[in-house]
């Protein structure tokens, strides 16, 4: 894995939140977030984590601290478009409780204001497509939804089509879904029609978290194919780049939805691709930190790619030359501590992992290793207090 940016997102109370006189536990600061324990007494300390980025989504556009949709757009979806145009297949993932944002960062509501990450990247990249100059330069883009509920897939651009599709593997280009719809598209109205079309037919089915909850993933795939003629050679290369634009299912778990019988096999299976995810990403630093240590070709950790279909068929965009960003959507409420809490340690771990990896190389003196571990720190924003530990952790392994 090249590159995993991390982020995290509160949005403000919603009216069952309003409803038990929640209290807010989340402050952010900067990169940081801490969330606190409820009814701490005052000499508790919260828990802080730093990321990538923090956004502060509980107030209103009065509060200057305010993250709106565009902010997160141009910090997250930008960026990764950019890594498209180079040539990079990129993905990002939005995790955290069901009702927590998620398809509201990534898909957003009706107005412009309040677009979310995948209408403002069509959007983006039409624009960029129409503004070529370059007669050498030409454009194509395919769009593909798919659902994975309970480890089947479906189409969402083609709800006529019954039952399940089958997931396939291709000698050269990998995995993929028989038969799922690939649908050229040329302007942003062609690919807003056809993202509304497939919003309407996701699955949703009702669990006491959120009154109507999806507990599906949502994969929206842009397939954008560039290509340049060399004027002197005549020869056409080409570069192809897959964005994968995904709103997963809720992470919480099963005890917590009051969820029975169907409900909570369904659960269960949501968890096991989460966790699968959680696995895959936990490999990948492995294998990078392993890279880090020159290990020889061949002792590559195993990444379970093939444990659940969302991470089988999102394999060329986790590991290789890609790009992922894995956004935390967050409640601020106090009656969902324990949810957010391991909502907030999720991307977390997996990111430290890879650190902790990289520090074991020997060392000849402490002060070297101890400056290695500042700059490896320095590069990732993470707080003083790991610092310390780190350096703890690092005394020990000597
Ligand atoms: P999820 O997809 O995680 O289940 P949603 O995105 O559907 O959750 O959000 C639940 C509710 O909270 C929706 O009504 C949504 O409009 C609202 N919401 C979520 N995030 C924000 C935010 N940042 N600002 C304003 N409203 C939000
Ligand atoms: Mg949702």
């Amino acid at each position: 894995m090249s590159s995993v940016k991390v982020a995290v997102r509160v949005r403000p109370f919603n009216a069952r939140e309003k409803g038990r006189n929640a209290v807010s536990i989340i402050a952010m600061e900067g990169k940081t977030t801490s969330i606190y324990r409820p009814k701490a007494v005052a000499t508790d300390q919260p828990k802080t984590f730093s990321f990538d980025y923090s956004y502060w989504s509980q107030t209103g556009p009065e509060d200057p601290n305010f993250a709106n949709q565009e902010q997160v757009y141009n910090d997250i979806g930008k960026e990764m478009l950019e890594h498209a145009f180079e040539g990079y297949n990129v993905c990002i993932f939005a995790y955290g409780q069901t009702g927590s944002g998620k398809s509201y960062t990534m898909m957003g509501m009706g107005t412009r204001e309040e677009e979310g990450i995948i209408p403002r990247t069509c959007l983006e990249m039409f624009e960029r497509m129409d503004g070529n100059e370059d007669s050498n330069l030409t454009y194509s883009v395919e769009v593909s939804y798919m659902e994975i509920y309970c480890e089947r897939v479906k189409d969402l651009l083609n709800p006529k089509s019954k039952g399940n599709l089958r997931v396939r593997e291709h000698p050269v280009l990998g995995p993929y879904v028989e038969s799922l719809a690939k649908l050229a598209v040329t302007t942003f109205g062609n690919i807003k029609s056809l993202m509304d079309e497939g919003n309407k037919a996701r699955t949703v089915a009702s669990t006491n978290m959120n009154a109507v909850s999806s507990r599906s993933h949502a994969v929206f795939t842009i397939i954008l194919t560039q290509k340049k003629r060399d004027t002197l050679t005549e020869l056409i290369s080409e570069k192809v780049s897959k964005i994968s634009l995904v709103d997963l299912a809720g992470s919480e778990r099963a005890k917590d939805t009051g969820a029975e019988g169907k409900r909570l096999q369904e659960g269960a299976k949501i968890n096991q691709s989460l966790t699968t995810l959680g696995k895959v990403i936990h490999s990948l630093a492995e294998q990078a930190s392993s890279a880090a240590k020159k290990k020889k070709k061949g002792e590559k950790s195993f990444v379970p790619y093939r444990d659940s279909v969302l991470t089988w068929l999102l394999r060329e965009n986790l590991g290789g030359n890609s790009r992922t960003c894995m956004l935390a959507a967050l409640s601020p409420a106090d009656i969902n501590y324990e949810e957010t809490l391991s909502t907030l340690r999720t991307p977390f771990q997996d990111t430290t992992l890879l650190y902790l990896g990289i520090i074991r190389t020997p060392f000849q003196d402490t002060t070297s290793l101890y400056l290695r571990i500042i700059r490896i720190l320095r590069c990732n924003n993470i707080i003083p207090l790991t610092l310390l530990c780190v350096c703890r952790y690092a005394d020990r392994a000597k």
